[in-house]
C-alpha cells in the first residue's frame, strides 16, 4: 500500500468545498489525478495500461475516462481507444465455454469489480479519513469545519467517527447531525415553496436536492415513514 502523508493544507482547500463532501472531493481529485497521469503519456507507461487491462473497468470510471479525455484536449480519443481496445480484447476471452462452467459452479466466486480506479479512489479515501480525523483534534481545523459549508457525507462522516478520539468524536456528532439537519431544513423549505399559498421566493434551497445528493450514504435505513 502506497503511504502518503496527507497535509493540513490539502484538508483547509477540501474544506473550502461548498456542499460538498471533503473525503468525496479527495476520491474524485485522486481518481482525475491517476487517469491524467495515465493517459497524458500513456504509450510509454506500461504500469498504467497494465493496471488498467487486468483489473477491468466499473462504468463510473470508464465514463469518467471519456469526459477527462473530451476535456483535455492533450489527452483526447486516442490513447483511450488504445486502451479501451486492449481491454475489449483481453474481456473477449471471458465471453465462453469455460466461463460457462464457472457461471454454474459459483456464481459469486467470479472475479468482477476489480476495477484499479475504485481502487485508486478507496485508497484515497483511508487517506483522507485517518487524517481528517486526526486534524479535528485541532480546534483550528474544528473551526474552520464549522464555519464551512462542505458536508462529509453520511459514509464518510461514519468512518471517520470510528477513527476519532472519544474526546473529538462527542464534538463531531453534535457537528455533523446539525449540518445535516440543515440541509433537511433546506430541502423542506423548497418542498414548502411549492404549496400554492406560498408567497416567498425560492433562494439558495433551490440547489438543497443537489447538496442531498452528495451527502446521503448506501447506509440501509430501518424504521418507518412517518
Ligand atoms: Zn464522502
Ligand atoms: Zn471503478
Amino acid at each position: 500500500m502506497r503511504v502518503e502523508t496527507v497535509v493540513e493544507s490539502e484538508v483547509v482547500e477540501l474544506f473550502a468545498g461548498t456542499g460538498t463532501c471533503p473525503v468525496c472531493s479527495a476520491r474524485s481529485k485522486a481518481v482525475d489525478g491517476w487517469i491524467y497521469g495515465a493517459f497524458y503519456n500513456l504509450l510509454h507507461n506500461e504500469d498504467a495500461r497494465f493496471r488498467l487491462k487486468s483489473g477491468g473497468l466499473c462504468r463510473e470510471h470508464s465514463r469518467r475516462i471519456v469526459e477527462i479525455a473530451r476535456e483535455k484536449s492533450d489527452i483526447g480519443s486516442l490513447p483511450v481507444s488504445v486502451v479501451f481496445k486492449e481491454l475489449l480484447i483481453g474481456q473477449l476471452d471471458l465471453i465462453g465455454q469455460g466461463e460457462r462452467k464457472l457461471f454454474k459452479k459459483a456464481p459469486s466466486s467470479r472475479s468482477t469489480g476489480s476495477c484499479h480506479l475504485c481502487e485508486v479512489s478507496r485508497e484515497s479515501g483511508k487517506r483522507y479519513v485517518i487524517a481528517i480525523a486526526k486534524f479535528f483534534d485541532s480546534e483550528k481545523i474544528r473551526k474552520l469545519y464549522e464555519e464551512s459549508s462542505s458536508i462529509l457525507c453520511i459514509d464518510h462522516a461514519r468512518e471517520i467517527v470510528v477513527s476519532m478520539r472519544t474526546a473529538t468524536a462527542e464534538w463531531f456528532v453534535a457537528l455533523q447531525k446539525s449540518k445535516v439537519e440543515s440541509v433537511v431544513k433546506m430541502l423542506e423549505r423548497y418542498i414548502g415553496k411549492h404549496d400554492y399559498r406560498n408567497t416567498s421566493p425560492i433562494g439558495d434551497d433551490r440547489n438543497a436536492w443537489l447538496t442531498a445528493s452528495r451527502i446521503i450514504g448506501e447506509a440501509r435505513v430501518t424504521g418507518h415513514n412517518e
